[in-house]
């Protein structure tokens, strides 16, 4: 099991300057190779990068219309998610389980903000600007803010499939993202550029060269890179190819929704 010091001596080994915004994943996985778990990762990274934010989103508000946007990544009149079992957004709603246990806990910690997006809102701390920043408009302002910051994000555990990061820089670099919709106590709010699908994410990796730090450090894996790089690297990506990153996988309604789009601009 790792100890308390010797992930203190990890995360201080990193290239990451302490005083940057830091977008943290962690897999549950890896939370099973901590001596006290995510208590003791939440503690030991706050720490040391005292300017944490993590995705603390909450699909279990979701909401599907019987009509609505072409191309929109969703079967309507098959909709993946059932409306009867959809919760009002509110800003103590547990985190949803598919984001991973660590952001739940992370969420609970009485120096822990959220912003306000009724699906994707994050939770961090000393980053009040970066989370409301955050609008229905604006879901990846917060990431926006923690860029401009030169903000960092860090994988633990976890391959790009995971760094909602790319999404951002997808969205920023011009990619039309999707249409969703979410229960709040006023009433159904629509969320504008909603993310595609991340499947195709570690397509990335090679583009990304020596600006993605990598290591492995007592059985953890490591990957680090700089928010302005991931920006520089997807703009690039998409003007070379503007269907990159996307999945090559058969029926992948989001990838195939994006492939339409782009062919019907052709
Ligand atoms: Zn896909």
């Amino acid at each position: 099991m790792i100890q308390y010091r010797e992930l203190t001596h990890i995360f201080r080994s990193l290239p990451i300057p302490e005083n940057r915004p830091l977008v943290l994943h962690v897999s549950d996985h890896s939370l099973e190779k901590i001596q006290g778990g995510a208590k003791t990762f939440l503690g030991t990274a706050k720490a040391v990068f005292p300017r944490l934010m993590m995705p603390s989103f909450t699909y279990q508000t979701m909401v599907f219309p019987s009509h609505g946007p072409k191309d929109n990544g969703v079967e309507y009149n098959n909709p993946p998610l059932d409306n009867q079992k959809a919760v009002f957004f509110h800003p103590l709603l547990p985190v949803s389980n598919e984001v991973g246990r660590a952001p739940e806990i992370f969420r609970n910690l009485p120096d822990v903000q959220r912003s306000s997006h009724p699906i994707l809102s994050f939770c961090g701390r000393e980053l009040d600007q970066a989370l409301q920043s955050q609008s229905l408009s604006k879901p990846y302002a917060p990431l926006s803010d923690a860029a401009e910051q030169e903000g960092w994000v860090l994988l633990i555990d976890l391959d790009q499939t995971s760094n909602f990061s790319i999404h951002y820089a997808l969205y920023k670099g011009g990619r039309k993202l999707f249409t969703r919709w979410a229960l709040t106590s006023a009433g159904v709010k629509t969320c504008p550029h909603f993310p595609g699908c991340s499947e195709g994410f570690n397509k990335i990796n090679p583009h990304l060269e020596t600006s993605l730090f990598s290591t492995k450090k007592a059985a953890l894996t490591i990957k680090a890179v700089p928010l302005t790089v991931l920006q520089k690297v997807v703009q690039r990506l998409l003007s070379q190819n503007p269907v990159a990153l996307l999945c090559d996988k058969e029926h992948c309604l989001r990838c195939e929704s994006i492939r339409a789009r782009v062919e019907s601009k052709l």
